[in-house]
């Protein structure tokens, strides 16, 4: 019951209902009002000339003074006629001289203002005059009015009181309307029938308030797939559709958190692992050097000082590429980017594996049309990049392999691919040798020293760069890796 009287659709019930309230009592006032203007308005339009009528019927009956017990009998007449009327005679300054009133009533004052007398005589047809009621003299009446001669040298007036007391309040004047009483009898019928009908209606359109309450109340007791059912286009279905969208994103971001808390787990389970590996090797060839000392023969030390060697190297390499990624990621390394030639690059990197394949004997060559066009880049991140994708296209290729590195003009970037004739990438490692520490070959690849970030940094430098990099196999095997970049 409290949680009613707290709810949305009560509070609007309640001024709803205040609002009709209101409304009935402006109407009633008004209606009143109205009625009893008109009331008066025709009570003095019909009895316009009353008090000139009287006026003259008393004038053959005064001569040289006022003979008021002479008029009286003709007063009475007219009073049992109309008995709604109140006659006063007054002098030129409004002194009241006699006056005729029913039986039992009685009269508060000796004069009356004489503003509103002057105007009923200076303009009669006006919509409605309301003179001073001398027995209540805070009130004022309809009136008719003439002059009456009196004998003196300035006139006096019959002042005639019309409507007498009959409507002073508003009951009275209701208990004697038959069409006041019916038309608000009709008023309240419609009242009372706009209240239901408007509390029907707010239940109506506040139940999909409320249906919108209780999911977003599931909902944020942790059921994420809760969505409120948008079936208008008007406010309330906005609403829900803005906490739609916005459950769409919490509900998207919340499983990105998820992801991104696997993949942390993910990697450092990756980490903690391919620490443990060289650093257990390391210890245990520095031990049996330290235990054998000059057992050992000078062949047997140099072998296991170089195996240490290549851990360590390893070891660094891991770190190194670790430290690399985790700036990436954090983005705190921003790309510095500058025109320059592609191909005076792709020659420098070249020129740096030289060496390492001349080892495996395997041909670099590059492929650079004339006329290429400067690119728009972070030369140290390409470079990265070109360094990654042409050590991997050594390292993964067979002894006298083939690498080409072919430089494409097209519309707005140029292309750059590194090819290999080397064993190629199967179908199911294809879409996963850019994630972290992915190895096609897990067992081969550690043990060659490849630390499986190599392509997930090429990636990322590409992101930063906002471009893709892309592998695929050739149909006479080996591998591609393609990546574009702006022209300048
Ligand atoms: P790694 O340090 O192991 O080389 P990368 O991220 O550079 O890590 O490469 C991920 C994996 O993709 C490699 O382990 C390898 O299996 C595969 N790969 C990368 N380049 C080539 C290539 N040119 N030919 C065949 N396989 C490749």
């Amino acid at each position: 019951m409290k949680r009613f009287f707290q709810s949305f659709y009560w509070k609007l019930s309640l001024v709803f209902l205040l609002l009709l309230i209101a409304l009935g009592i402006a109407q009633v006032t008004i209606t009143y009002n109205s009625s009893m203007q008109f009331v008066r308005q025709a009570d003095q339009k019909l009895n316009l000339n009353l008090a000139e009528n009287m006026a003259s019927e008393f004038e053959t009956e005064l001569e040289d003074e006022l003979d008021i017990s002479r008029i009286k009998s003709s007063i009475h007449d007219m009073m049992v006629v109309n008995p709604r009327i109140e006659i006063y005679l007054l002098d030129p300054f409004g002194e009241i001289l006699a006056f005729f009133v029913e039986k039992g009533r009685e009269v508060n004052t000796d004069s009356v203002n004489m503003e509103p007398v002057h105007e009923f005589l200076n303009n009669p047809q006006s919509d409605l005059i309301l003179g001073q009621d001398p027995r209540n003299p805070t009130r004022t009446k309809p009136i008719s009015v003439a002059e009456l001669d009196i004998g003196r040298q300035e006139p006096g007036y019959v002042y005639i009181i019309l409507g007498g007391e009959q409507y002073d309040s508003a009951l009275s004047m209701l208990e004697n309307s038959y069409f006041l009483q019916t038309s608000l009898k009709i008023f309240g019928i419609i009242l009372l029938v706009t209240g239901i009908v408007g509390m029907i209606l707010f239940a109506f359109l506040t139940r999909r308030l409320r249906r919108m309450a209780a999911t977003i109340e599931k909902f944020d007791e942790g059921n994420l797939n809760q969505r409120v059912p948008v079936d208008s286009n008007d406010e309330i279905g906005r609403l829900a559709q803005s906490f739609n969208s916005m459950a769409d994103t919490l509900q998207e971001n919340v499983k990105e958190l998820k992801k991104s808390d696997q993949l942390r787990r993910e990697l450092i389970a990756n980490v903690s692992h391919d620490l443990r590996s060289p650093l257990a090797s390391i210890q245990g060839y520095l031990e049996t050097i330290l235990l054998k000392g000059a057992e050992l023969s000078d062949e047997k030390r140099e072998k296991y000082f170089n195996i240490i060697l290549k851990n360590t190297v390893g070891l660094r390499k891991l770190v190194d590429e670790l430290f690399e990624l985790s700036k990436l990621d954090t983005q705190q390394v921003e790309p510095e980017t500058e025109p320059f030639s592609i191909g005076d690059l792709v020659q420098d990197v070249v020129l740096k594996f030289e060496q390492k394949a001349a080892e495996k004997d395997i041909q670099i060559e590059p492929i650079c049309p004339s006329g290429m066009p400067l690119v728009r880049g972070d030369i140290a991140m390409i470079e990265r990049v070109l360094s990654n994708l042409i050590e991997n296209a050594i390292q993964y290729s067979d002894k006298g392999g083939q690498i080409e590195i072919e430089l494409e003009k097209q519309n707005s970037s140029v292309a750059i691919q590194v090819k290999d004739n080397g064993p190629g990438i199967s179908e199911d490692d294809l879409p996963h040798i850019f994630d972290r520490f992915y190895r096609a070959e897990k067992s081969r690849s550690r043990s060659s020293g490849g630390t499986g970030l190599g392509l997930a940094i090429a990636k990322k430098i590409m992101e930063l760069h906002n471009r893709e990099i892309n592998a695929r196999n050739r149909e006479n095997g080996g591998s591609v890796f393609e990546i574009e970049l702006d022209r300048a």
